[in-house]
């Protein structure tokens, strides 16, 4: 019942001409077997709007502001994002929150005025390694779910897709193993049960960190791992479309 998404986050990289090749190729290779969103640096949005047009090829933002407009140097309001064809925005990934100190709270109003956009939050959370290895990877997930609940209440879930990002997994090329992410994807979805089986049923919970095509399959294939963020491997043609394809809708 939860189709599969799967999601790339192009981080600062990439120009038109490289944006352009890798559009191409993807749209050529992709099979359609899921869901898909782009995460571009957001001044080629309008690029990847013109290049996405007739497609089911989404696109967002990764990061976004949560007041209307005003004084607020160098953000963007959701209403633009809106306005120039974006479906998601990237809201809490972990760079955003070590390296421009993002908190919860922060992540918890991004994530508010993203849905009374209309537009889909896709929210971040993982643990780092020293959580990790100090046991406390619950409890990290736990409070960064509970600071968006209760902002934003359970019913939000069914539109909020989850991306669980272990932040030891991000652009190391380790990735979790199958059942290491299974398990903090149950957990969380426990913690949304908790709240409403119905709409737990139903939320859509990603998981992020060093995914390649050859990890895919066995990721994908977890109950409870519904897709996947993927990064660096985003970047290159190839692997994003054989992760793509590797869903199985
Ligand atoms: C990410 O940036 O969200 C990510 C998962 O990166 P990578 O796939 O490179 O680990």
């Amino acid at each position: 019942m939860r189709r599969t998404l799967v999601a790339a986050n192009w981080k600062m990289n990439g120009n038109k001409a490289s944006n352009e090749a890798l559009l191409d190729a993807f749209k050529k290779g992709f099979d359609g077997s899921a869901d898909t969103a782009i995460f571009p640096p957001a001044l080629y949005i309008p690029q990847l709007a013109e290049s996405l047009k007739g497609t089911d090829i989404a696109f967002g933002v990764q990061n976004a502001y949560f007041q209307e407009s005003g004084a607020f140097t160098g953000e963007l309001a959701l209403s633009m994002v809106k306005e120039f064809g974006c479906q998601y925005v990237l809201i809490g990934h972990s760079e955003r929150r070590e390296i421009f100190g993002e908190t919860d709270a922060l992540v918890a109003e991004k994530v508010a005025a993203t849905l009374a956009a209309g537009l889909i939050p896709m929210l971040c959370v993982g643990e780092t390694l020293a959580e990790r290895e100090s046991g406390v990877t619950e409890t990290v997930v736990k409070t960064q779910i509970d600071a968006v609940l209760a902002k934003v209440g359970i019913a939000a879930f069914e539109t909020i897709v989850v991306a669980y990002e272990p932040v030891w997994a991000i652009g190391t090329g380790k990735t979790a193993s199958p059942e290491q992410a299974q398990e903090v994807h149950a957990f969380i979805r426990q913690l949304l049960v908790a709240e409403d089986a119905a709409v737990a049923a139903k939320t859509r919970i990603l998981y992020g960190g060093s995914v390649k095509a050859a990890s895919a399959e066995a990721l994908f294939g977890q109950p409870d791992i519904d897709g996947g963020l993927v990064g660096g491997a985003s970047l290159i043609a190839d692997e994003f479309v054989a992760i793509c394809n590797a869903a199985q809708g």
